[in-house]
C-alpha cells in the first residue's frame, strides 16, 4: 500500500540530482506515500503538485526555525491534549500517517517512533474534556482514522456521553490519499459517535477524483458534514486559477471549503511559504468569482490562536 523513496522513480519524474538530494533528506525528516495518492502525479511532470507535497526536497534542511512556534506542547495540560481556546480543544491521537506531507506543521513529530493513544490516556483526556466542559474537540494527529477501531470506537463513545461536547471534528486526510481505507466498519463507527464532523485535506483540484469523491460522497449519506482545511503552498497552489478549481471542485462535491492556511513558520517546511499579502491578494480576487459559501477564511495560526485575515472589509491588521 505504501511507496517509498526507491519506489517514487515510477510514480514521478525525478532527475539524478532530486534523487540523491532525496537520500540526504530522509536521514532528517523520512518520506511515506500510499500508491494511489502516488499514482494521481503526472510522469511528465517536473512540476508535478502530488510530487512536491510528497517528495523530499534538500529545501527542507537548515532551516533556522523553531519546530512548534505555535506551543502546542507547552499548553498541554495533559498528554495529548492542547487547549488555546475556552469552549475547544485539539486532541492529538497518534503521530502516524500514511502520508508524510513535507509541509507538515508537526514535523517535529516524525523525529520519535509512532506513537498510539492508549486506552487510559482517552480516560484521562476525556476527563479533562469533562472537568474543562468542552464543548469543541478536534481529533488530529498524524492521521486519527489509523488508529485501532477499538480505540476510535471507544473514544468516540466517551464523547458522545460527556454532555458538553456538541462536535467532534475529525482532522483527516483519508478521504485524499487513501480513500479505500473509509470501511464500512469505519464508517459504521464514525455515524455512532453521532457528533462527528469530518475536516478533510484537499489541495490541489487533481486530488478530487472518481475514489475520493465516493469517499466524501459516503460521509455525507451518513449525516457527517464535511469541511475542507488546505495550505497554501508555494510552487503547488498558490495560483488564482488552481485555487478557483478546487473551492468550486469541493462545492460540486458538497465539502465547504472551511480554512486557507498560510504555510506556518515552522522547521523543515518553510519553503513553501508564501507571504501573507500574496494570499490576501488571490483571496481578493477570488471573492469577487465565488460565493462565499465556497470561500475559505484565509488564516494564520499564532500561539494564541488562529487568526483570519479578510481579504476586506474591516480589519485591524495593517499589511
Ligand atoms: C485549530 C485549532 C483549534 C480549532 O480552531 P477553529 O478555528 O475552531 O477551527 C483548536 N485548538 C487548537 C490548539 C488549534 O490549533
Amino acid at each position: 500500500m505504501f511507496v517509498s523513496v526507491s519506489d517514487f522513480p515510477s510514480f514521478f519524474r525525478l532527475s539524478d540530482k532530486e534523487i540523491d538530494e532525496a537520500e540526504k533528506v530522509v536521514s532528517v525528516y523520512p518520506a511515506r506515500c500510499t500508491e494511489y495518492y502516488a499514482s494521481l502525479a503526472s510522469k511528465d511532470d517536473f512540476f508535478d503538485p502530488i510530487k512536491r507535497m510528497v517528495f523530499p526536497s534538500i529545501e527542507e534542511l537548515g532551516q533556522n526555525l523553531p519546530d512548534d512556534p505555535f506551543k502546542e506542547e507547552v499548553q498541554s495540560p495533559v498528554p495529548f491534549i492542547t487547549h488555546k481556546y475556552p469552549d475547544r480543544v485539539l486532541f492529538v491521537v497518534t503521530n502516524f500517517c500514511p502520508v508524510l506531507c513535507r509541509y507538515c506543521m508537526r514535523k517535529r513529530n516524525w523525529k520519535t517512533s509512532c506513537f498510539e493513544i492508549g486506552e487510559d490516556e482517552i480516560n484521562r483526556a476525556v476527563s479533562y474534556i469533562r472537568e474543562k466542559r468542552i464543548r469543541d474537540v478536534l481529533i488530529s494527529g498524524g492521521e486519527p482514522l489509523t488508529i485501532e477501531l477499538e480505540k476510535l470506537e471507544y473514544l468516540l463513545s466517551m464523547l458522545k456521553e460527556t454532555d458538553t461536547v456538541d462536535i467532534v471534528r475529525i482532522g483527516t486526510k483519508i478521504p485524499v490519499v487513501a480513500p479505500q481505507f473509509l470501511t464500512d466498519k469505519l464508517l459504521s463507527i464514525l455515524e455512532n459517535g453521532k457528533k462527528v464532523w469530518i475536516n478533510t485535506h484537499f489541495n490541489h483540484p487533481v486530488e478530487i477524483t472518481s475514489h475520493s469523491r465516493e469517499a466524501v460522497e459516503k460521509l455525507l449519506g451518513i449525516g457527517i458534514p464535511v469541511n475542507n482545511q488546505s495550505v497554501l503552498l508555494k510552487g503547488v497552489n498558490d495560483r488564482e486559477e488552481t485555487l478557483f478549481e478546487l473551492f468550486s471542485d469541493l462545492q460540486r462535491i458538497k465539502v465547504r471549503p472551511y480554512y486557507l492556511f498560510r504555510c506556518d513558520p515552522v522547521k523543515g517546511v518553510f519553503h513553501f511559504a508564501t507571504s501573507v499579502k500574496e494570499g490576501i491578494s488571490i483571496m481578493r480576487r477570488l471573492r469577487r468569482r465565488l460565493s462565499p459559501l465556497a470561500i475559505p477564511y484565509y488564516a494564520i495560526d499564532t500561539c494564541k490562536g488562529k487568526m483570519i485575515l479578510y481579504p476586506d472589509g474591516v480589519t485591524g491588521i495593517k499589511i
